[in-house]
Formats: C-alpha cells, sequence, structure tokens
C-alpha cells in the first residue's frame, strides 16, 4: 500500500462463475488495498451456458471458454496455475495438490462441483462424466472424433434426465445429424423434473421433434457398450453420458470446512462460512443456509459482483452485507435447431425461435462482458 501498510493477501481458489465477475471488481476497486489472486488448475475455463451449444457445433471452443488468465492480467491479478488440495486455516495458507502453498488473508472457493458416479454402478468404468463441464469439455474433442469414425449410425445414451441431460441429448443429434445417431435419454420417471408442467410438456414435445428416444425406465448400470435398465433391458451404446448426480468437491472435506449433510460448504447469507469470516464460498460448491437452491451457473454469476464487494467490505472491516438467492430463475434450454424452451417458476413457459433468440442474446453478452 501507498501508506506503507502491507496489503491484504486475497486468494480465489477456482475460476468458477462467480470469481470471473469478481475479478473485475476486486482488480478495479482494490488495487493497493489488495493483493488478489487466482489459483484455477487451467487458464480458461468453459461458460456452461454455451456448452450444449459447443457440443451441437453451434459454438467453437473459443466462444465458450473464459480466459481467466486474460482476464486477471487485465485486471491487476496474479493468475497462479495450480489445483487448491486443502485449506489450513490455521496456517491462513492454501495447500496446493503439487506440494505449494499460497497464504492468505482473506480467502474465496469457487470450485464447482465433483461428478458422482458411485449411485450407478460401472459409471466410473463405462461412463462419460459431464460434470464438471471443465473436464468434459477437455474430452469432447476426443469422443466426437471417435464417434465419427465409427461404422454406421452412433448409438448414445444419456443417463440423466434432467434439464442438462435433455439438452445435452439434442445437442448430440445436432453434432451428428449427418448420420442421424440413434439418442437415448435415459430418465427415473419423466424428463426435467424440476421444471413447471407446461415447460416439461413443451420439452417433451422437442424432444419428440428432435429424435430423441426417451426412456423413463431408469438406468441401473452401465455395462461395456451397453445401458442396463433397471426392468432387466439392455440398451447398446457406443457412449453413454451421465449428468446424473453431483458431489461436493473434496476440498471441503479435505480442509475440514463446515458442511451440508451432502458435502458442500455450509455460507451464511454474506457468502462468509458458517464459522469462519475470513473464508468466503460462492457457487456450486456452497449451499447458503436457510436459502436451498438448485446447482446452477445462474446463481454463481449473480454472486460475483456481490461477494467481491463483501470481500472488499472484509478487507475494509465494514461489516458483510446479505446476498439472497433469487428464489426462481430463468431456465432456457437450446433444442439444437434454433429454438429454445423457456420456463421459469411455477407458471412461465414457451418453446420457439425468440426464446433461442433471447438464450443467444443472454449468453454472448455475459462471454463479452469477460472479454471487452
Ligand atoms: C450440460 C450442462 C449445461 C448447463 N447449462 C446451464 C445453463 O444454461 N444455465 C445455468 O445456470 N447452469 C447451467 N448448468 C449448470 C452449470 O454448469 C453450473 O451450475 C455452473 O458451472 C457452476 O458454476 P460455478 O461457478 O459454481 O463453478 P464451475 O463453473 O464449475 O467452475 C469451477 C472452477 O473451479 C475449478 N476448480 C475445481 N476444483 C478446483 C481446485 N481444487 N482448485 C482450484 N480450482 C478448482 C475448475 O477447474 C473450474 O474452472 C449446466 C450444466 C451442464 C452439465
Amino acid at each position: 500500500m501507498d501508506d506503507g501498510t502491507q496489503a491484504r493477501r486475497v486468494v480465489l481458489v477456482g475460476g468458477g462463475h462467480a470469481h470471473a465477475l469478481a475479478l473485475q471488481v476486486l482488480g478495479r476497486a482494490g488495487r493497493g488495498a489488495v493483493r488478489v489472486t487466482l489459483v484455477s488448475p487451467e487458464p480458461t475455463t468453459p461458460y456452461s451456458g454455451l456448452l450444449p451449444a459447443y457440443v451441437a457445433g453451434l459454438a467453437s471452443r473459443a466462444d465458450m471458454e473464459i480466459d481467466l488468465a486474460r482476464l486477471a492480467a487485465r485486471w491487476g491479478v496474479r493468475f497462479l496455475k495450480g489445483r487448491a488440495a486443502r485449506i489450513d486455516r490455521e496456517g491462513r495458507r492454501v495447500i496446493l495438490a503439487d506440494g505449494g502453498t499460497v497464504p492468505y488473508d482473506i480467502l474465496s472457493l469457487d470450485v464447482g462441483i465433483a461428478p458422482d458416479l458411485s449411485r450407478l454402478p460401472g459409471a466410473e468404468a463405462h461412463g462419460i462424466p459431464v460434470k464438471p463441464i471443465a473436464a468434459f469439455a477437455a474430452r469432447w474433442d476426443a469422443i466426437r472424433s471417435r464417434l465419427e469414425t465409427l461404422p454406421g449410425r452412433p448409438a448414445i445414451a444419456v443417463a440423466g434426465g434432467g434439464v442438462a441431460g435433455a439438452e445435452l441429448a439434442m445437442a448430440f443429434r445436432t453434432a451428428f445429424a449427418g448420420r442421424d445417431p440413434a439418442v437415448t435419454l435415459v430418465c427415473e420417471g419423466e424428463v426435467a423434473p424440476g421444471l413447471n408442467d407446461r415447460a416439461r410438456r413443451l420439452l417433451a414435445a422437442a424432444l419428440a421433434r428432435r429424435g430423441v428416444t426417451v426412456e423413463t425406465v431408469p438406468a441401473a448400470a452401465l455395462e461395456s457398450a451397453c445401458v442396463r435398465l433397471a426392468d432387466g433391458r439392455s440398451l447398446a451404446c457406443d457412449a453413454a453420458f451421465v449428468t446424473t448426480g453431483a458431489a461436493a468437491p473434496a476440498l471441503v472435506a479435505a480442509s475440514g470446512l463446515p458442511c451440508d449433510e451432502a458435502g458442500f460448504a455450509r455460507v451464511r447469507e454474506t457468502l462468509q462460512l458458517a464459522d469462519d469470516d475470513d473464508i468466503f464460498a460462492a457457487g456450486d460448491c456452497a449451499a447458503m443456509i436457510g436459502h436451498p437452491r438448485p446447482k446452477a451457473g445462474v446463481f454463481a454469476v449473480r454472486q460475483g459482483p456481490p461477494l467481491a464487494d463483501n470481500i472488499l467490505r472484509r478487507v475494509a472491516g465494514w461489516p458483510c452485507r446479505p446476498v439472497v438467492p433469487q428464489r426462481d430463475h430463468l431456465v432456457l434450454i437450446g433444442t439444437g435447431d434454433g429454438r429454445a424452451v423457456a420456463a421459469r417458476g411455477g407458471r412461465l413457459a414457451a418453446s420457439g425461435r425468440a426464446a433461442w433468440w433471447l438464450k443467444t442474446w443472454l449468453d454472448r453478452r455475459w462471454m463479452a462482458r469477460l472479454r471487452d
């Protein structure tokens, strides 16, 4: 600092959506008073909203990637390539997987989720987890090349009938459109049970229009080249994608942080840990006490600016402000054919080209915000 006092060390672990936005605010407002470090295993991270479009071939890898290292450089933030293995709260340092350490005064976590393949036997050996999306995006090119070189019609199964599974199933139909792929969405009951009734009907109609087969008998196991269903039938497939189950990141338990029953970091309304004023957590890795919400990027995005504001307030010794998440959010599901299904809360539902236009506009606006 100019006045001779030491700058406070703010360490951001993970380049999730909240941190990508927080970088700007911290870099702009905190120069001199704080020294910000971003720790991320890779210099780029994918934006989830564009992942299905990338899979469908409607967006390039560059369109979808958030360039964290460039953002950090632009805002005067130090970028450190590394994966956090544990937080040593007593020693106030982050221990990296390679053994390095990063000291902090104030710490923030936005590390997303880990795949949970444990509930589907065989998923570990034969499934392709879609979460975390960064790992999946990195593998997609190789998976697509393999499926493209197979003789005949590729057979693809998607285990998990949530919004992400449905959107991806339709994206696969677009990705291999010239070869009429057989795509089956294997659900546990109905598709996207979290949506309102009308939106579910619109989504089911879109899946039918796009030629996706919906199997409502759940998957019992994944085997080599097939999905075994709970009623004993077998579904032959060349690739089985798994969108079910998200587990808490190992970092939370390894560091002994307070967590909910699923292992996600328990935070107060200020995004500070339940028992630590100097550690914040945002995005999918956090669970706010009293405000449970689905794991969706939209919440992480919204948390970015107020998270940065609260970090700066903590630096200044002021009380942090509550950041209560909105009750419901707009869900836009691309159908891979220039249309989308839109849903919000218990009633709003629409489908068509206008919804796709809105989704594209929102996604591109978000990416432009991180680029320009
Ligand atoms: C196919 C699909 C489509 C989706 N579409 C949408 C959508 O349209 N809208 C929506 O709201 N949500 C969508 N989601 C959900 C969305 O992906 C997540 O909710 C969102 O990415 C969560 O953001 P986050 O900031 O918590 O973390 P993430 O975006 O998951 O980022 C976490 C980052 O932390 C890094 N990291 C992980 N571990 C460590 C570590 N130990 N040390 C350092 N860094 C680490 C990772 O490399 C990554 O860069 C979709 C999900 C899927 C699977």
